[in-house]
């Protein structure tokens, strides 16, 4: 048996794992037609959504963020939050990596 939410928040179940949707498919939905599916689970992989919970959102990483001025990815990563988010808050400015070094400088908002 394995499952898929919908971006709606309906869950739906399927007996065989090969009906499985993939997310961003879109599939019949009780209350609103058709629906993008927001993720799955079940049996093959068992995947990345099962190891800590549920992922980390970017608002959560910006909320952690404020407030410091440097960090480690050591310490990011204690917290949930994946390299790929750290990568993804340097792109939108948040912050700058060292990943050598391992350091995250937190950029103010009146850096620029
Ligand atoms: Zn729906």
């Amino acid at each position: 048996m394995v499952t898929a939410t919908l971006r709606c928040g309906t869950v739906l179940s399927y007996e065989a794992p090969t009906f499985r949707p993939a997310p961003g498919d879109l599939v019949p939905c009780r209350r609103h037609g058709y629906c993008a599916v927001q993720q799955t689970s079940g049996s093959r992989g068992g995947g990345t959504f099962s190891r800590r919970g549920r992922p980390r959102a970017q608002s959560e990483l910006r909320e952690w963020l404020r407030g410091r001025t440097e960090t480690t990815v050591h310490a990011l990563r204690r917290h949930g939050f994946t390299l790929r988010m750290v990568a993804a808050a340097e792109r939108d400015g948040l912050v700058v990596l060292d990943i050598p070094a391992g350091r995250v400088a937190v950029r103010s908002p009146t850096d620029d």
